[in-house]
């Protein structure tokens, strides 16, 4: 039985006129041959009645008081609701469809409420559901504990819901529906003239991810990854290819590795701490990336001299950090409102030129490097978060990674990297996911431990999210 399973986001579901388009993507998935999973987000954004916003403002946003059981048993239902309305639709056009909640699509996870993680998955359920010819529509962001508490993901955890699906059935492939036309060379929010990026590997797609690209999880390109599943993000409303994620071999048009900067991310809500003294003290650096493991603090872009550190944390984490040092003895120069803004690229290894054209293009236009770092595939500069969209759109005009059909043009030497030259309406989706997935197995257990991507990318990362 070759399963695909697509999944669709809130925006994708919101209304009737966008349910109807889903509704042609299931068809043709089912004209096709395919026994088709649907996965959903809760409908709509902030605002919209069942939309997990809206659910949440019910209860105090953010700030509220309803424990994490009761918070996920409230959020769940939104993903409940929509898969029941998508039902509705479904039955209307005539396809026979069983809804199940995350749970009840046998998805076991730990019991850390508001972030749970899979530890197993029973597809039995799910395969019942197709081998009785029905669509399986599963409700996202959800799962349920050993003890039958239900749980949820955190914020896109329906990504994960259907890259866990898609390995635990070996499904063809993925396609995660979304309101872009795939992931690309910078947010289109900030950057209007952002491109979708033809094909991208996992690992690619992981550090987009974890750098700020929310348009996809990173748990999720973990999961997929380790059966070599074919994921593909696309438009719900057009008829863009979007982006195909895949092993090198696969994904194939353009050697990922001669692309220089495949794109800018950005992480706003930094703030920069400075801790120097008079002279030098070789502890500083121990004490105070000490105190931050021991209290949780996750440390990001550090910068260790002679007479002191600076580094980054969450905005959220400054106030306890600022407090630690103090009651150390030290006085911490803290600088709140800052921005990370990531150019990232698998080829700029050994490129010389790139940071030279970030230096250049963000002094021109009057932006202030507060710090940077660098791996080989990725340089961050911290800059202050109200210069952080024109950060993203300077730089994204220095590469040039508006220009052409797929991301990599730029000053820095990326001749001749280009995409494959098959417009983008030539491809149906499904055509070139066919191929054999190399390294598939047969196996349908998942692995839920840390999945490879998040090593080889946080390797890259120079201590991003880490505790040190
Ligand atoms: P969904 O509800 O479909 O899961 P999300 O809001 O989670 O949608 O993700 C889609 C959004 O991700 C887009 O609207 C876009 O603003 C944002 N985004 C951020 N970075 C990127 C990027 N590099 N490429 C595409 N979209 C991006
Ligand atoms: N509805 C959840 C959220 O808004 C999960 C998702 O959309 O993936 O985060
Ligand atoms: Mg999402």
């Amino acid at each position: 039985m070759d399963i695909i399973v697509q999944k669709f986001g809130g925006t994708s579901v919101a209304d009737e006129k966008r349910r109807r388009r889903v509704i042609e993507h299931i068809r043709r998935a089912l004209g096709e041959g395919y026994r088709v999973v649907a996965v959903v987000s809760a409908m709509g954004r902030r605002g919209d009645p069942y939309a997990t916003d809206t659910l949440l403002d019910l209860v105090g946003g953010e700030r509220t008081l309803l424990p994490p059981r009761e918070r996920d048993l409230l959020l769940s239902t939104g993903e409940i609701i929509s898969a029941a309305v998508l039902a509705q639709a479904l039955w209307e056009a005539g396809i026979p469809n069983t809804v199940l909640t995350g749970g009840q699509a046998g998805i076991v996870t730990t019991d850390h409420f508001t972030r749970a993680e899979i530890v197993g998955l029973r597809p039995e359920r799910v395969r019942d559901v197709l081998a009785l010819g029905h669509v399986a529509v599963v409700a996202g962001f959800q799962g349920q504990s050993a003890d039958g508490e239900i749980t949820t993901f955190g914020r896109g955890g329906s990504d994960t819901t259907a890259a866990a699906l898609g390995v635990a059935l070996e499904a063809r492939a993925i396609e995660i529906f979304t309101d872009v036309d795939g992931i690309m060379t910078a947010d289109p929010r900030i950057a209007p003239e952002a491109r979708p990026i033809r094909t991208m590997t996992y690992v690619e797609v992981a550090n987009f991810a974890y750098l700020g690209a929310k348009v996809i999880h990173p748990r999720a390109v973990e999961l997929a990854m380790q059966k070599n599943i074919p994921i593909r993000v696309r438009g719900t409303m057009s008829d863009d290819a979007g982006t195909l994620i895949a092993v090198p071999a696969l994904s194939g048009a353009t050697a990922v590795r001669e692309r220089v900067v495949t794109g800018i991310t950005q992480t706003p809500g930094v703030t920069q701490i400075r801790v120097e003294v008079d002279g030098v003290d070789p502890m500083l650096p121990m004490a105070v990336f000490g105190a931050m493991a021991e209290n949780g603090i996750s440390v990001d872009l550090i910068n260790v001299f002679p007479r002191g550190v600076v580094y980054t944390v969450r905005a959220a984490d400054a106030p306890r950090a600022q407090a630690l040092l103090e009651a150390k003895g030290f006085r911490p120069a803290v600088t709140p409102g800052c921005a990370k803004v990531s150019v990232i690229g698998a080829g700029m290894a050994g490129r010389p030129g790139v940071m030279a054209t970030i230096v250049s293009a963000l002094t021109a236009a009057g932006i202030e490097i507060l710090q940077s770092a660098d791996s080989h595939t990725t340089i961050w500069v911290l800059v202050r978060e109200d210069k952080m969209t024109e950060a993203v759109r300077v730089l994204h005009r220095a590469f040039r990674l508006g220009e052409g059909d797929e991301a990599g043009g730029g000053p820095s030497g990326a001749e001749g990297v280009r995409s494959s030259g098959r417009p983008a309406a030539e491809r149906t989706a499904f055509a070139d996911l066919s191929g054999a997935r190399p390294g598939a197995g047969s196996q349908a257990a998942i692995d839920t431990g840390k999945a490879g991507v998040h090593h080889a990318v946080s390797k890259a990362h120079h201590g991003d999210g880490h505790a040190v």
